[in-house]
């Protein structure tokens, strides 16, 4: 089995390359943004404590994403492996992940970053932004504060996982089939 943190900025790629990796290997996904957006249709309590965080780009709290994570991880024990996309987004969230995997007897294999230039990010956002209905991906501003916030709070996270030799890049840039072959080449080795 194995646990994959697919990790890199806001249009890196994550979701887009998750799924194909869903496809190929039957690994179980879980993103935690595709979530909260799921809580704020819904109008569930949840939901409703995030919306302003999200729609400004800014990071939900720790504790909800880290919740939302113990109850995915403690049901997500057997099979091909999990994807985390979007997750952990913040060095103290990385480290409840790591006591969470343990109580369940897992553990993080890789964590694989796609690395992309912040304009072609922007560039790709602005494009999604068009058809997914994402409020976060229509607004140049809102897009530009969650490339800040992913600077300011989440690269660091990668010295988390080098630290325990599991960290490796990923170019991003490139057709999607390109990509996602960098990603396997990656995912074998685990
Ligand atoms: P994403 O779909 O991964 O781009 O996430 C969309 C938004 O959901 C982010 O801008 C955050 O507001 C929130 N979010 C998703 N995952 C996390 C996380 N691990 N920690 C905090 N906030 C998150």
């Amino acid at each position: 089995m194995k646990n994959i943190v697919l990790f890199g900025p806001p249009g890196a790629g994550k979701g887009t390359q998750a799924d194909k990796l869903v496809a190929k290997y039957g690994f179980n996904h879980i993103s935690t943004g595709e979530v909260i957006r799921q809580q704020i249709k819904a109008e569930t309590e949840l939901g409703l404590s995030v919306k302003a965080y999200i729609e400004r780009g800014e990071l939900a709290p720790d504790s909800l994403v880290i919740n939302i994570i113990a109850d995915y991880v403690m049901n997500h024990t057997e099979g091909a492996g999990n994807i985390f996309d979007g997750f952990p987004r913040t060095t103290h969230q990385a480290e409840e992940f790591d006591k969470i995997m343990t109580a369940n007897g897992q553990k993080v294999d890789a964590m694989i970053a796609l690395t992309v230039p912040d304009e072609e990010l922007i560039k790709r956002l602005l494009l999604r932004g068009q058809d997914s209905g994402r409020k976060d991906d229509a607004d140049e501003s809102v897009i530009r504060n969650r490339i800040d916030v992913y600077k300011a709070q989440t690269a660091i996270v990668a010295d988390f996982y080098s630290a325990q030799g599991k960290y490796v890049e990923v170019d991003g840039v490139g057709s999607i089939d390109e990509i996602f072959d960098r990603l396997c080449a990656e995912i074998d080795k685990l």
